[in-house]
């Protein structure tokens, strides 16, 4: 007879982990409160559907926080691994000039969410949606609404992959933590992560400034660095280099509500040519050699000149040193409900080797619900698909080993 499994969750990590099992072993059924499955992936799709990044595995692996706990992931099923997986199921990608891994130009991401589906459906996966998981029965059986009706489903083996707690129209709502609190299950409380940041702009620059890039900088918080861009926001910052920092920085704003990040506005430069420059001989003011020797845009001069007082930004040596680490203040964070991802969750103590949760076996957890964080450009639909690809592997081998020891 095959094993059961139930998998609760229907996003990336559940849809790899339903496509990795084998159906010999298997019957397979994915539950959802939603009425479709992968309603974040779509969201993810919109902003640019970013499915995995082309860096060496090496490199890959630093991204995550803590990047010990999913290696074994990525060394079983990385990104190139994915994109030769994504091939077989009909979705060609490329390489972008970020190094980030789209999918080709012309297929949206409604198909590449139909390509996963048409995979479960040759493998014979059951879907429920409209599915709401309530926790579990006095007889360990799981509890769903299904319709405003309660339905109790017993299962050999419970995969959870509910997602975290950011963009909750899309079904992430995070509202399953009390039913694991309530076995004792050590949850920690859900941040943003990948989010804006908020700043107190000067009135005169944030009118000019709103809605801008600012290009080719570094940022750097606690001792970690990220060269990209920024955008100006009315409220703060946010964009590719100040989401990368964002373990760093919440780490400070846990610790003193405030954070500082220092920005590189000439990182090509060192600070001794920027000196030079500033310094060389002539009758320019100070902003007309910002301009013409260190090319320097109208925004990156207004933001020194919003930050800097009036005697350092004449005084050249403290300006040089200014335009290499200029400090931002940070207050604090913008809701969840609009970062990207969230951290927080299911402690990573709570789990096996093989997301097993120790309090409870024949149950694993999978994807965002747990507490591990990477920067946006790839890492977090890779880690999903790495973590459902490395489970679906590790109960195929465990059934192998029950039959051939029957
Ligand atoms: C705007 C945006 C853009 C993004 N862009 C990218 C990107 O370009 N690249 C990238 O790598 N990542 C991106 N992400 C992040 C990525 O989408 C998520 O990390 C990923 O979807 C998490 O997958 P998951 O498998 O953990 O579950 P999720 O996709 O979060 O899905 C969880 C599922 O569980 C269901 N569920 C929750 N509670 C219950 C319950 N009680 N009962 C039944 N079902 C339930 C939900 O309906 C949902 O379908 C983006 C996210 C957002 C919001």
């Amino acid at each position: 007879m095959k094993t059961s499994i139930a998998i609760i969750g229907g996003g990336p990590s559940s849809l790899m982990l339903a496509s990795a099992l084998n159906e010999s072993f298997f019957d397979v059924t994915i539950y959802d409160h939603n009425s479709a499955l992968g309603r974040k992936f779509l969201v993810a799709g919109d902003g640019g559907f970013n499915l995995t990044h082309s860096e060496d595995v090496e490199t890959f692996i630093t991204r995550y926080t803590p990047s010990d706990y999913l290696e074994k992931c990525f060394r079983f099923f990385n990104n190139n691994d994915l994109q030769t997986w994504l091939k077989r199921i009909g979705i060609d990608t490329f390489v972008g000039s970020s190094k980030r891994v789209f999918p080709l130009k012309h297929i949206k991401p409604i198909q590449v969410l139909n390509a996963f589906l048409n995979e479960l459906k040759t493998k014979h996966v059951q879907i429920k949606t409209k599915h709401e998981w309530k926790g579990w029965n006095q007889h360990h059986e799981l509890i769903f609404e299904h319709n405003t009706h309660p339905v109790n489903i017993k299962a050999d083996i419970i995969v959870f992959g509910l997602g975290g707690a950011s963009w909750s129209k899309t079904g992430t709502d995070g509202t399953w933590t009390r039913y694991f609190e309530n076995q004792s299950i050590q949850i920690l409380p859900f941040q943003p992560s990948n989010c804006g940041y908020l700043i107190k702009w000067q009135e005169t620059f944030i009118h000019q400034a709103e809605g801008k890039p600012l290009k080719n900088i570094t940022v750097s918080c606690n001792g970690k660095q990220k060269k990209g861009e920024i955008i100006i926001t009315k409220f703060g910052i946010e964009g590719g280099a100040i989401y990368a920092l964002s373990p760093q920085i919440r780490e400070q704003l846990t610790a003193s509500n405030t954070a500082t990040v220092f920005i590189d506005l000439k990182p090509s430069s060192t600070i001794e040519v920027i000196l030079s420059k500033l310094q060389a001989p002539g009758h320019q003011s100070v902003t007309e050699r910002l301009k013409k020797q260190l090319n320097f845009t109208e925004l990156q001069i207004s933001l020194l000149k919003s930050i800097v007082s009036k005697d350092d930004y004449t005084n050249t040596e403290k300006l040089a040193t200014l335009i290499k680490a200029l400090p931002l203040s940070i207050y604090g964070m913008v809701p969840i409900e609009e970062a990207i991802s969230s951290v927080g969750g299911i402690d990573l103590s709570e789990t096996d080797n093989n997301f097993q949760l120790k309090q409870l076996p024949n149950h694993y957890v999978i994807g965002e619900m747990l507490n591990w964080d990477a920067p946006t450009g790839g890492y977090l639909l890779q880690a999903c698909f790495s973590m459902g690809n490395y489970l679906g592997n590790h109960l195929n081998q465990v059934a192998y080993q029950r039959i051939i020891n029957m």
